[in-house]
């Protein structure tokens, strides 16, 4: 059938002169077949011919592709981009080809979509957008503060009802945060509640599961009662073995994942092409102390009963994770004090009270929590285990990434990097993967899985959403140290048919689209 395909594609002549024709690339279709040599024809933002396009029927704009690899735009599921609005070149994501993003995870999204998505039009920005709604937005919403206890039935009814109305504005399902608060309290059979709310639409359930670590197979036990209870797709985000004491374990997780598949489970996982996870400095204390933010915890810090308990539960926890300290723990962003950006918490306490022993390092958490907290990032995975996930065929490559502004503080470099490194580090100089293999995962495994209609593929009718690069040049530049460096190796990048960015240089365009689920 292939070969048939390829035969009948061989000389396509195209009825309506083409607006550009990438002629002579090798085409990278999203399919996960492999390569071959062609031409893609673009009219109206869509494809409209791939194969070798009648030169006679295109007048229109040429641009020679030899040597080049033509891939769909790269789909990223799981980013935290709500602040495009301020950023709408979203700069980072378009230089490492990354053209639709998907908004809302973690159980953060906007509560109002519809109108979110208006203003977005309003203004113009430069990649593809979609979002899920999140269960944690929707929770503190309907619940305000009194977070720490099962909804009421009619608080249950508020919260269906506002995810309803974003399945409705074209949400793509819903996602949780189950270490976040609110959601860390939510049960199980509020989640199936509101998941069936979402099944009823035919959305996914995206979760950033109650572990990674220890009790992580736990979680993925719940994704799965959830996705049979509410009878809809799951979706686990940022996939990943956290802590020493679970390094290693791929093996038993994917074997879990796959019984579940076998199961009649519908479930995906996405994961970063990095060794180190990124959230709020706050994740290393208590629940219980951080409820009511950065105010709250300063006030309950003060008794020393909580001092004195907190202290032992961190050492605790510290111990059980066979840590000896907060070295892996490394502060990206405290407004309060920037001369902590980029140190780890061992550095951090050692610059500010020239002692660096656990109990300063404690200090040192306390004290930047006090003061607004700070972001950061956590060294706390193994490189053994994340090529095992990304090799593993239901895995999509994704950045858990904002749209970063340049040059401010110094955050996770993967929104900078991570789909150039894929391709990059892991497929081309390590070979764990093909390219094609590679591509398929940042693009029409995530348009299916997410209902991106008409987006991922190389296909005639499909969005001319491209990327056009040298697969010996493409590269990740972003370091941990010196985050703020945009992946070069792109000659091209399109977005519905219109060049954003032309030799690893952002044009500034706006054509990015707002995706409603199935449009
Ligand atoms: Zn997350």
């Amino acid at each position: 059938m292939r070969a048939l395909l390829a035969t009948l594609w061989f000389v396509v002549s195209v009825n309506a002169a083409p607006d550009l024709v990438l002629r002579n690339g090798l085409i990278y279709d999203g399919t996960g077949r492999a390569p071959f040599k062609g031409d893609v024809a673009i009219k109206d933002g869509r494809i409209i011919a791939v194969g070798n396009v009648a030169r006679a029927g295109a007048p229109g704009k040429v641009i020679d592709a030899n040597g080049l690899a033509i891939a769909p735009g790269f789909i990223d599921v799981h980013t935290h981009a709500e602040n495009i609005v301020y950023h709408p070149k979203a700069e980072n994501f378009l230089r490492m080809g990354v053209t639709t993003l998907v908004l809302g995870n973690c159980g953060s999204s906007k509560l109002n979509l519809g109108e979110f998505y208006i203003k977005l039009e309003e203004n113009g920005f430069s990649p593809n957008i979609a979002s899920l709604i999140g269960h944690g937005t929707v929770r503190g919403q309907v619940m305000g503060g009194s977070l720490r206890r099962p909804p009421t039935a009619t608080e249950l009814a508020a919260m269906q009802k506002h995810i309803d109305q974003a399945m409705r504005d074209g949400a793509l399902g819903m996602s949780t945060g189950l270490i976040y608060l609110p959601g860390v309290f939510a049960r199980t059979d509020e989640l199936v509640a509101l998941s069936k709310t979402v099944a009823a639409h035919g959305g996914i359930y995206a979760s950033h599961m109650r572990s990674e670590g220890t009790n992580i197979f736990n979680a993925i036990d719940e994704v799965c009662t959830i996705a049979e209870q509410a009878k809809l797709p799951a979706h686990i985000s940022h996939l990943k073995l956290a802590g020493r004491p679970m390094w290693g374990k791929h093996p038993q997780l994917l074997a879990r994942l796959d019984q579940a598949r076998a199961e009649g489970i519908r479930l995906t996982h996405d994961q970063y092409a990095y060794t180190a996870s990124s959230t709020s400095l706050h994740q290393l204390l208590p629940d219980a102390l951080i409820v009511g933010g950065a105010k709250a915890f300063s006030q309950r810090i003060k008794s020393a009963k909580t001092h004195r308990e907190t202290v032992a539960w961190m050492k605790d926890r510290l111990h059980r994770r066979q840590r000896e300290d907060y070295s892996y723990a490394v502060i990206a962003y405290h407004k309060k004090d920037k001369r902590f950006n980029g140190l780890n918490v061992k550095e951090a306490a050692k610059l500010c009270y020239g002692e660096d022993d656990l109990d300063h390092q404690i200090m040192l958490i306390f004290e930047v929590e006090t003061n607004g907290g700070a972001s950061a990032v956590f060294h706390g995975m193994h490189e053994d285990d994340a090529r095992a996930f990304l090799r593993h065929p239901h895995t999509m490559f994704a950045s858990d990434s904002s749209v970063r502004a340049f040059e401010v503080g110094v955050p996770h470099p993967r929104g900078y990097g991570n789909a150039a490194r894929f391709l990059a580090r892991y497929a081309r100089d390590q070979k764990q993967l093909k390219l094609e293999e590679a591509i398929r995962k940042l693009t029409s495994l995530p348009a299916r899985t997410f209902q991106l209609k008409g987006r991922g593929e190389i296909r005639p009718g499909f969005a001319a959403d491209l990327v056009v690069f040298d697969p010996a040049k493409i590269q990740d530049n972003a370091t941990f140290k010196a985050p703020h460096q945009y992946a070069t190796g792109f000659r091209l990048v399109l977005v519905n048919g219109k060049v954003v960015v032309e030799n690893d240089k952002h044009n500034a365009a706006g054509p990015g689209q707002v995706i409603r689920r199935g449009k």
